[in-house]
């Protein structure tokens, strides 16, 4: 609990998710007071196991690579794309483009990965609580857009207000301030759900694959299975489609689990030999972006400002960065004194460039995208394909990727149009 005292900081973070911990951990390191709120107490559950390689350059200026490679944690070196008819990608090893350390990642049990970021927030000298719960950000009262802290409930503690400088919403999908002010835009092309669960003894790769994510597209292409092989013998599976497809009308998760893994033999053989050793587990409509990034007082990290989709594993790559992003530019914004939605929002062009790439190759992706043939018609793209996957989204030549991917992207559609037709005509002819 903080003291009467300190109910006031410079930099107020709400969530200790991968966002909200980066944020407060860089900004106490960047000299500033910071009070990081959680309203979970201790380690909980998670789902965003896969990492990107790109995560290293922020989990190294965090201090923590020593800790990871230390822990538990899977290694990951690649991921590998599986199609609706079982051919199989080679595997994306991220060291092709990059034979250093950073290309190599982890598939991590979320519980633990988050609460080190939450301690090492408090190693960096950020006040943190926990169990601590943001009821609602406090505005001004001439200027109803204006952030100036937080109504905070603590277990054990009752009601209180934290006033700060600046409010960082890292609330995740709960999204705090993109709720409050009505910035929350959804991606109709990505309105789809998960159910997912977790196997222990179900089949690994060999070598160099065993911590590999895979990504098992559904037959006629409804969705997609990730497969994620954890620490002690745990898999995670989950399934991933429109939320028309995977929902409606079909009975509890179990049921729509088992009858999608009956459409994905590539899944289905693998977690053959486990045992399945937890519920299922659900969620909906997490793809969205919000319309504005920052305001007076107030910036958007992590999820509380938007999810793209889980295919490619870029949510807490996305968190961490957009952290990073924003603890620099709160820091100039300390140096000139100025606290506008302009100057803390700073970073967002940046962002939402490398943001956009990323979204290109997931829309690509539902729109039938095949890795493999993409390779064979274009090899000297393989490059950028892999930079996309690592994470190295913030660089221009990336773009070299478009016309290429934008081509392929229309001949998949054409293609779908078509089997659309001769679909509607056969059924006219029945
Ligand atoms: C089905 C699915 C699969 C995914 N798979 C992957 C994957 O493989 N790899 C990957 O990188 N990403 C994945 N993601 C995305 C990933 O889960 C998120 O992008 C990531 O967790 C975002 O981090 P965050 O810190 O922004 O938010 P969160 O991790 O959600 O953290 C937010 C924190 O804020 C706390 N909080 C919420 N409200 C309040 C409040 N009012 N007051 C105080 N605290 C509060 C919460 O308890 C939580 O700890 C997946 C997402 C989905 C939906």
């Amino acid at each position: 609990m903080v003291s009467q005292a300190a109910r006031r900081a410079q930099v107020l973070v709400l969530g200790g998710g991968p966002a909200g911990a980066t944020t407060a951990a860089l900004c106490a390191q960047n000299g500033l007071d910071t009070i990081l709120l959680e309203r979970e107490k201790g380690p909980r559950f998670h789902i965003g196991e896969s990492l990107m390689p790109d995560t290293y350059w922020t989990l190294k200026r965090l201090g923590v690579l020593d800790q990871l490679k230390a822990s538990r944690h899977t290694v990951k070196y690649s991921v590998q794309f599986v199609t609706d008819t079982g051919k199989e990608s080679q595997p994306f090893y991220f060291f092709e483009n990059n034979p250093h350390e950073c290309a190599q990642t982890w598939q991590v049990v979320r519980s633990e990965f988050d609460s080190m970021l939450v301690e090492n927030a408090a190693k960096h000298g950020a006040t943190v609580l926990q169990g601590a719960r943001a009821l609602d950000v406090i505005t001004c009262p001439d200027n109803p857009r204006k952030v100036t802290g937080a109504r905070v409930h603590q277990q054990g503690f009752g009601e209180f207000d934290i006033h700060a400088d600046v409010v960082v919403d890292a609330t995740g999908q709960s999204s705090l301030i993109s709720n409050k002010f009505n910035l929350k835009v959804a991606d109709p092309m990505l309105r789809n759900a998960s159910v997912w669960t977790y196997y222990k003894g179900a089949s690994r790769e060999g070598g160099l694959d065993e911590g590999a994510t895979l990504v098992l597209a559904l037959q006629k292409k409804k969705g997609w299975f990730w497969y994620i092989p954890l620490a002690d013998d745990i898999v995670s599976v989950g399934v991933v489609g429109p939320i028309d497809y995977l929902m409606k009308g079909r009975g509890d998760a179990e049921t729509i689990f088992q009858e999608e893994l009956e459409r994905c033999p590539g899944a289905k053989r693998r977690v053959m030999p486990g045992q399945r050793v937890t519920g299922f587990y659900t969620t909906k409509d997490f793809s969205y972006k919000s319309s504005q990034l920052a305001g007076d007082g107030w910036v958007l990290v992590g999820d509380a400002f938007g999810f793209l989709d889980p295919v490619y594993s870029s949510g807490v790559f996305l968190a961490l960065k957009s952290g990073e992003f924003a603890a620099d530019s709160i820091r100039a914004a300390f140096d000139s004194g100025d606290f506008s939605g302009q100057r803390l929002g700073s970073w967002g062009p940046q962002f939402l460039q490398g943001m956009d790439r990323m979204k290109r190759l997931v829309h690509a992706f539902y729109e039938g995208f095949n890795f493999g043939a993409f390779v064979r018609k274009h090899p000297e793209m393989k490059r950028h394909l892999i930079d996309l996957l690592i994470g190295d989204l913030f660089k221009d030549s990336v773009d070299e990727i478009i016309e290429p991917l934008d081509a392929m992207r229309a001949e998949y559609r054409a293609m779908q149009a078509m089997e659309m037709a001769k679909e509607a005509e056969m059924a006219k002819t029945m």
